[in-house]
């Protein structure tokens, strides 16, 4: 620190110290710095220089008050002249300074100088203000007007340096200081200056508060620190959260430094790690209990469930896969493919169980019903090999029992007749009689042919009033004379309608089947021989040549 010499340059300096260093102005504080700087000893300075804050207190005040017969103007007249005279002689300026307040007179209410600094001196807080409360001058004196008008706005010019100066270490407090500084400059009256001295007071309670904020600010800053780096290990495990946390605090610090922003910061963090930490709890609880209720869940639905191998091969997967993820969004997607593939396979198997009553129902119906069915067909069946109308074989029994008498007859090298017969003249009857009376005459027929034939014959209504008579062991000689046996019979066995005796008759045509002869040959032949009966003019038998 460079050394002052000139009393005001000191003085000046001193202010400019006591705001850099935070100190508050006490006139000790004022009086140490002072004499720092001034290169006195504290010691020597303590019993030989002059008591300057007492002193300039007590000048203060001296103004302000009332002395008889002696003017504020002449008051600060006569203070200009001394600081001027003895502006480089600090202690005589001391002693002209005491003799110029003494030369005021005693003044009306003007307090005890040394109870008062004593009193003042002491003070350990900036609120004890070092301008004492002004009272309006109502004396004047011309003596001294210039010095003492001189020395206060020295004083505010200092003060306002001061103050200046302390921008530098608290720009926060800039607008405050800036303010305060205008008022300093501009505070020319006892008025004023009580003003003046009010604000100072609470500046200083502020500045005050500024320095423990700082204080409280690193603490914090240094409490948040420490519950970062202690809690690295709950919040690396997010490192999004994390992040954000980093940005937030960087924020606070490029931010002007405020007591309350990192409380609430401090405040926020922990907040944020207590439910960080119980949330990373209950997603691990939440994970563990949704991998044991996955597992269980599939494990019962295994058991449960019998379904197709690549279900299985799917939970198997799935299992492998819960085992694994150790991620909450991970295991969502697998419990909703697990799900997807377990709702299709229960809606199926749900849908079996649902429809296996119906089915097996359906299926004991379908079978009763199969099994009507199947004796309804069997009698359908049986009864299709007859003619509904006349009992005789329909073509389908003929068919069966010519095949069967030929295989017979081939076997015992039997003979075989087949005779032909077709009703003459069997339109006539219908329309003459009707139709129904026709259908009797078929039955009649049918039923002589049964009667007159050996059981072992058999007789099937070819069409519609055609008739073949299959004649087992019969040789064609025999199968003639059976056939005009019939025609006899038939004769004798009239067939009434009304009572009336209709007369039937038919014309036929018999032939021996020859050896390995198919059926529709035989039949072939055995037709062709009763056409040759219609020709030779009906109700006769013709005999096929044999082949
Ligand atoms: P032909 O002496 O030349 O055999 O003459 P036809 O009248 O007997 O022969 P045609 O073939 O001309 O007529 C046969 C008639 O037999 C015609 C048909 O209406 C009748 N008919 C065929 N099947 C049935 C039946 O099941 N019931 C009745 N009522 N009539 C039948
Ligand atoms: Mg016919
Ligand atoms: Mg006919």
């Amino acid at each position: 620190m460079s050394k002052h010499t000139e009393p005001a340059e000191i003085a000046r300096e001193t202010l400019k110290i006591l705001g850099e260093r935070g100190l508050t102005p006490t006139p000790e504080h004022y009086t140490s710095v002072y004499q720092e700087l001034g290169g006195v000893k504290e010691t020597a300075a303590a019993t030989s220089s002059p008591n300057w804050s007492a002193l300039i207190r007590d000048l203060l005040r001296q103004l302000e008050m009332t002395h008889k017969g002696v003017t504020l103007t002449r008051k600060k007249e006569g203070l200009e002249v001394v600081l001027s005279r003895f502006a480089s002689k600090p202690d005589v300026m001391s002693e002209k300074l005491n003799g110029l307040i003494r030369s005021w007179g005693s003044g009306a209410a003007a307090p005890d100088l040394t109870s008062a600094t004593s009193t003042e001196t002491t003070a350990p807080t900036p609120a004890a203000a070092p301008v004492a409360p002004a009272r309006t001058t109502t004396a004047a004196s011309p003596a001294g007007k210039s010095d003492g008008n001189d020395l206060l706005k020295q004083l505010r010019e200092l003060l306002a340096q001061s103050l200046e100066n302390s921008l530098s270490s608290h720009p926060e407090l800039s607008d405050d200081i800036q303010r305060l500084v205008i008022v300093v400059r501009t505070s020319d009256d006892p008025a004023k200056i009580n003003d003046l001295t009010k604000q100072l007071r609470q500046f200083w309670l502020k500045l005050e508060l500024r320095g423990g904020d700082k204080v409280k600010i690193q603490e914090g800053l240094l409490r948040l620190l420490r519950l970062l780096v202690e809690n690295v290990s709950e919040l690396v495990a997010d490192d999004e959260w994390m992040q954000g946390q980093v940005s937030a605090l960087q924020t606070i610090i490029a931010q002007p430094m405020d007591k309350h922003a990192i409380a609430d910061a401090e405040r926020n963090l922990r907040d944020a790690i207590i439910k960080q930490s119980s949330l990373k709890q209950s997603l691990t609880d939440a994970k563990t209990t949704l991998k044991s209720l996955m597992t269980t869940f599939i494990d019962r639905l295994g058991n449960l469930t019998e379904s197709t191998g690549e279900y299985h091969q799917k939970i198997a997967g799935y299992s492998q896969q819960i085992s694994k993820a150790d991620n909450l969004t991970l295991l969502s997607h697998i419990l909703e493919d697990v799900m997807h593939d377990t709702r299709v396979i229960q809606a199926s198997a749900l849908r079996s169980h649902e429809e296996l009553p119906d089915t097996k129902k359906q299926a004991d119906e379908a079978e009763a019903r199969i099994k009507a069915l199947e004796q309804e067909l069997m009698q359908v069946s049986e009864l299709v090999r007859e003619d509904q109308l006349t009992g005789a074989l329909n073509r389908r029994g003929l068919d069966e029992t010519l095949d069967r008498e030929l295989k017979r007859a081939d076997r015992n090298r039997a003979s075989l007749c087949v005779a032909l017969l077709d009703i003459d003249n069997f339109k006539k009857l219908n329309d003459s009689l009707g139709h129904q009376a026709g259908d009797r005459a078929l039955t009649h027929l049918t039923q002589v042919i049964k009667d007159t034939l050996r059981p072992t014959d058999a007789v099937g209504r070819y069409g519609g009033e055609e008739f073949v008579i299959v004649l087992p062991d019969t040789d064609l000689a025999a199968g003639v004379e059976a056939l005009q046996r019939l025609q006899r019979d038939l004769t004798k066995k009239i067939f009434l309608h009304n009572n009336e005796r209709i007369l039937v008759t038919f014309s036929a045509g018999v032939a021996l089947r020859g050896e390995n002869e198919e059926q529709e040959d035989l039949l072939g032949r055995a037709d062709k021989a009763m056409y040759q009966a219609k020709q030779a003019g009906k109700n006769r038998v013709v005999m096929a040549p044999q082949i």
